[in-house]
């Protein structure tokens, strides 16, 4: 190392947050039985502050220098700052009128999970992760003032506990681009606008802060690496001088992540009166590049994100020590820290008992990250040591080079089809569905038995197989054209094909939240992927043998696959994408020789993972289009390829779905007036289209005059021909009872507008 570490302030380590669900998923358990009334607030509360101490204890025994605080929330961080500040639509009785602690509590999760008479916020997803946050909604008589003091009181909760800390907030910035306007705002109207005077809450807040005896306190602003925060600067400018101004204020660090915020941004920063500003050094390169350009940071201290909060990937210690010596030059005090928070990976390591000893070397979760940086911040201070030696990752290489050749191998027909196709079906608006039908509890029994060795797996698979004589004998008695199998046997459609796909690990304990209570355990894809056996034949020929009406095959598609796992990094993801293609093609190819003649390949998350700045979408596009047509181009031109995706805003990616040449494309569009269609129809789309005529997420029964009527609007769009009737997503999460009449108004509603064309 280079530095001369006698010369400078030592080189202190922190995390930007930590998750909060606890190893056990003790919160998760704690919020239902609270939520079912079993449990009271006093209990819930006191499983919260056991889990944040345990935190706080984690942290200082990984040897981080500087903890968080305010990371802890009971649903989520947004939901909390939006409670905080009075920020509360109407329909909801203000959190400052709030009586005695369930009522408060109850309040929350009202906002968070609707009660009897008002519905909840929106969810959606937090920037490119898998974590959702609840929408603000806000309008012009919307009065921000601090009403809570949830920052303040873990702070002071951890301070009598031993542990100084650094409240977590979300930036004002963030916090008003991320908020909607609400239903009853003029039109036009922003959020934004309210800025000055939420900033004046904010000020109310920090001086709380400093007179509980923070001395630091970290705002969070995202927003600053997508388009829009980057075309914000000015009011960056306005937001940070504000508060940077306050006399009585601990010192404040904006923390930045998920991107670069480029050089203006970060000269506005450097010139503001803030202490410190954090960067996100992993997810893409131009950080570095941004600071040159400002000539360092100069006494603004940097927190440097070199360790992945967002991977379960080990640093590469020894890059991160010559990285941290290139940013030695450029601020005169550093600290070292995960590029975002560590809410998105799962907690513990150690809980994982049976993993490759060769793939567990190269991983590392929450708790082995917040080690990681402290290891930094040591060697940064004091130099290389034993632990640093035996820390170096070995990072193994897990390739296959059957794949690869197999990959080189292929021509560029290898992605095309022929123009000319047969008709899907010789039907106008055939009627179908997304590909699962509800899980009972019956079904999930049986899973959770078989998985825990406790039911054959003889016994389990004939339940799975009168489950889809079940689900085809009812498809025909309610006279549905294109049927499928109803997915009984997957607990998940990733995780599904991750277990038996060659490249892919599976965790026991890597719970990551999802959105309030709800936990996901993403596979890891950590090497060259390839298909074994066949992974889904069996299922499917068996559900075609029981009927004489075509059975649609049912996988998960390149990109969904890499959007809800964690990934590799040692190559683009283009590449990995191509491979999760290749093995879906063999699937395809089976299935097909099998006589299955429609397949479908859902991309539920072809938009989730589009780059958060515009000029990134289109290489983006281009890989994922290039994979989704690796898997399907191999079949015959009498065989059907259909997708899904999950999401009806679509404008950036209509382009996307055009290029994906599936001869059917299912899509939501129930609760945007079939605006896909509308789109679709303008750039005279020439393949199917299923428009979700009904939504799931609901276990409201449409009427067959409403089907009918969104049939006759998607109509007018499009030629009838190239339409298809099918619900917006898969009905695994709803009742048999409100299934079967929904889609018994919809064959109804479709033969009504059949019979008018
Ligand atoms: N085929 C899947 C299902 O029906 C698709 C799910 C999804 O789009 N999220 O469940
Ligand atoms: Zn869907």
């Amino acid at each position: 190392m280079s530095t001369n570490p006698a010369a400078r302030p030592p080189v202190r380590s922190t995390v930007h947050g930590y998750p909060r669900i606890g190893p056990d998923r003790e919160l998760k358990r704690a919020s239902e039985s609270y939520w079912k009334g079993t449990t009271t607030a006093a209990e819930l509360d006191a499983v919260a502050a056991e889990l944040r101490k345990g935190v706080y204890a984690q942290l200082r025994e990984a040897g981080v220098d500087d903890l968080p605080s305010n990371t802890f929330s009971y649903y989520d961080h947004v939901l909390d700052t939006a409670v905080l500040f009075d920020l509360v639509p109407s329909r909801f009785t203000s959190p400052a009128q709030a009586g005695d602690r369930d009522e408060q509590l109850r309040r929350y999760f009202a906002l968070a999970r609707g009660v009897q008479g008002a519905t909840p916020l929106e969810m959606t997803k937090w920037f490119d992760t898998n974590y959702h946050y609840l929408v603000p909604e806000l309008s012009p008589s919307t009065r921000p003032r601090l009403v809570g003091d949830k920052p303040v009181a873990e702070f002071r909760e951890a301070a009598e506990a031993g542990f100084q800390t650094r409240p977590v907030l979300v930036g004002p910035l963030t916090f008003l681009m991320l908020a909607k306007a609400a239903d009853d705002a003029p039109e036009g109207w922003e959020p934004i606008e309210l800025l000055d005077q939420l900033l004046d809450a904010y000020a109310k807040l920090l001086g709380d802060l400093k007179a509980a005896g923070a001395t630091e306190v970290q705002l969070d602003e995202p927003i600053l690496a997508t388009d829009e925060g980057r075309a914000a600067v000015g009011r960056l400018e306005r937001v940070y001088q504000r508060l940077g101004s306050l006399t009585e204020r601990p010192s404040l660090l904006v923390s930045t992540y998920f991107g670069s915020i480029g050089a203006a941004a970060l000269r506005v920063l450097k010139d503001s009166p803030v202490e410190a500003v954090g960067l996100d050094l992993v997810t893409d390169s131009e950080g570095v590049a941004d600071l040159a350009a400002v000539s360092g940071l100069g006494s603004t201290r940097l927190v440097a994100g070199l360790v992945d909060g967002r991977n379960v990937w080990r640093t590469d210690l020894p890059a991160a020590v010559a990285e941290l010596g290139t940013l030695l030059a450029l601020s005169d005090e550093l600290t070292v820290s995960t590029s975002c928070s560590l809410l998105h990976v799962p907690i513990d390591l150690d809980a994982e008992t049976s993993l490759a000893p060769e793939l567990r070397g190269a991983l590392a979760f929450a708790k082995q990250k917040a080690k990681e940086v402290a290891l930094l911040g040591r060697v940064l201070t004091e130099g290389e040591d034993a632990e640093f030696d035996a820390a170096r990752a070995q990072n193994p290489s897990f390739t296959d080079a059957r794949v690869r050749a197999r990959l080189d191998a292929l021509g560029p027909d290898a992605y095309e089809r022929p123009e000319e196709r047969g008709a899907p079906t010789d039907i106008t608006l055939t009627t179908t569905t997304i590909g699962s039908f509800p899980q009972t509890p019956e079904l999930r029994r049986a899973r959770a038995a078989h998985r825990r060795g406790e039911l054959p797996t003889e016994e389990y698979d004939q339940i799975l197989r009168a489950e889809i004589d079940r689900v085809i004998a009812l498809q025909e008695e309610i006279g549905l054209d294109v049927l499928v199998h109803g997915e009984p046997e997957r607990n998940d459609m990733v995780q599904y094909f991750a277990e038996q796909l060659e490249g892919y690990a599976t965790t026991e304990n890597g719970w990551v939240q999802s959105y309030g209570s709800r936990c996901v355990r993403p596979p890891i894809l950590f090497g060259d992927v390839s298909r074994p056996e066949p992974m889904t034949v069996e299922w499917i020929t068996y559900a075609q043998s029981r009927t004489d009406k075509p059975v649609k095959g049912m996988l998960t598609g390149p990109v969904t696959m890499l959007a809800w796992s964690f990934v590799r990094t040692d190559q683009p993801l283009g590449e990995t994408a191509r491979q999760v293609g290749l093995a879906l093609r063999d699937e395809v190819a089976d299935l097909e020789k099998a006589g299955i003649r429609h397949i479908q390949v859902d991309e539920a998350a072809l938009r989730e993972l589009l780059p958060l700045r515009g000029e990134q979408r289109q290489a983006y596009l281009d890989w994922a289009v290039n994979s989704f047509r690796l898997a399907t181009s191999g079949v015959a031109a009498t065989t059907t390829i259909h997708t899904h995706m999950c999401y009806s805003e679509f404008n950036q990616i209509v382009g996307g779905i055009e290029a994906l040449d599936a001869d059917v494309t299912s899509v939501e569009a129930a609760r945007s007036r079939m605006e896909v269609v509308e789109a679709l129809g303008r750039r005279g789309y020439k393949r199917g289209i299923g428009p979700g005529v009904y939504d799931i997420h609901s276990p409201r029964v449409p009427s067959v005059e409403e089907i009918e009527a969104s049939l006759r609007l998607a109509a007018s769009h499009i030629d009838a021909g190239n339409l298809w009737a099918n619900p917006d997503c898969g009905l695994k999460t709803r009742g048999y009872e409100e299934t079967e009449q929904a889609l018994r108004n919809m064959v109804e509603a479709a033969r009504r507008v059949r019979a008018d064309l």
